[in-house]
């Protein structure tokens, strides 16, 4: 049967709204929509509980204390307000540049806010190193981290090569050594069991939209003891926005486990097919450590925008690929990782999810297999 809409396995790029994500979110715009900050009347309390409890289903699902959750406007601008806190936290007291180490496969985000705050004078940077299948060298951190830093930051789950991060080890690491360890959890928030307090993680940061939550909702959840106040939020809150990360993360919490070993069970089904069908197929990232919904492959010979320009229509992933200064450029986690051109430019991100089917897998593996052969055939011409 013909499908209305293309195939959709770019799950790490965003997800669909769970159907019962959304009717919260609907009441709280529609029937719940005091202010929270009106304290004169009920429909003020009614809001400012919505996020209470929104608050204390999300610290379930991470192992943290509800009271210190903060609720932002997604993951890239909890991301800034944690550094841009840092950066000032130092100008306070102390007088020379903060060090802050991160691994070179963090997200723009963190590279961005990074990038910006050593070109101003803030903070002296280095990266941990990677090998080639973008496992942190942990030797090198190690090194790094005798040598004196003040901040860590190493994403739980990576976004493009789905490799899970080894967080407990490096968070003793950098404790060892008297720095702050700060974790990008976005990718992982929702689809691996997460602990905060068990794992030492002093700063998490996630989005709602990666765990079948709404847009524009994310939260900075600090461990409790650490004296750092990252954000003072002003202005009305997304009250509906945050009971729908609050409602994404209770469904995390009753479904997540289950949701996770079928979405492995049709990502090892959908690699059989490509490798089995495909001849050249290699697939890249740590396979023994990598989110169940991760398939990230490269076909050396072939142009990867060759191949989605054939697809688009029918199916949706992502090459992961940056278009720089107006032209493409491999991604720098594929960089990092030290992947040959050709790996890197042949690369395909496949994000598989919760809503994902098995009809959907073997369909996307045969018009793969369909737009590289006849990729590779006007080539050859
Ligand atoms: N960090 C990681 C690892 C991500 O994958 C993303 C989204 O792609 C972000 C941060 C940014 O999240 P948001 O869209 O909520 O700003």
């Amino acid at each position: 049967m013909a499908r209305l809409r293309p195939i959709y396995l770019d799950y790490h790029s965003t997800t669909p709204a769970d159907h019962r994500v959304a009717a919260v979110v609907a009441r709280e715009m529609a029937e719940n929509f005091g202010n929270p900050q009106s304290d004169d009347h009920v429909f003020g309390t009614w809001a400012a509980s919505a996020i209470e409890a929104a608050a204390e289903h999300l610290a379930l699902l991470i192992g943290g204390k509800s009271s210190q959750v903060r609720f932002t406007s997604g993951a890239t601008s909890a991301v800034e307000a944690v550094f841009a806190q840092f950066a000032e936290v130092r100008s306070r007291i102390k007088h020379s540049k903060l060090r802050v180490g991160i691994s070179a496969v963090e997200h723009t985000a963190v590279l961005s806010s990074c990038a910006r705050a050593r070109s101003a004078g803030e903070f002296d940077l280095v990266e941990f190193r990677v090998d080639g299948r973008g496992r942190i060298d942990l030797d090198h951190l190690a090194e790094k981290c005798r040598d004196g830093l003040d901040v860590v930051c190493v994403m739980f789950a990576n976004n493009e090569v789905g490799n899970i991060f080894p967080v407990q080890h490096i968070s003793s690491i950098a404790h060892e050594h008297g720095a702050i360890f700060i974790t990008d959890a976005t990718q992982a928030v929702g689809k691996i069991p997460i602990n905060m307090q068990d794992q030492e993680i002093d700063i998490l940061i996630c989005s709602a939209h990666k765990f079948y939550g709404p847009k524009g909702v994310g939260a900075v959840v600090v461990r409790s003891g650490l004296p750092f106040t990252p954000i003072h939020s002003s202005g009305t809150p997304n009250v509906a926005g945050v009971a729908g990360m609050g409602e994404a993360a209770r469904l995390r919490v009753l479904e997540r486990d289950q949701d996770e070993q079928r979405v492995g069970e049709l990502r090892d089904r959908l690699q059989e097919l490509l490798v089995e069908s495909i001849a050249g197929v290699v697939v890249n990232g740590d396979l023994k450590n990598r989110l169940a919904g991760n398939l990230h492959f490269s076909v050396p010979d072939i142009p990867n925008k060759a191949v989605v320009a054939r697809i688009r229509d029918r199916l949706a992933l992502s090459t992961g690929s940056a278009c720089r200064s107006g032209i493409e450029a491999p991604s720098h986690v594929l960089m990092a990782m030290g992947l040959p051109t050709p790996q890197a430019e042949g690369a395909f991100r496949l994000g598989l999810g919760k809503f994902t089917t098995p009809d959907e897998v073997e369909e996307a593996a045969d018009i793969l297999k369909e737009a590289i052969s006849s990729t590779r055939g006007s080539l050859r011409q």
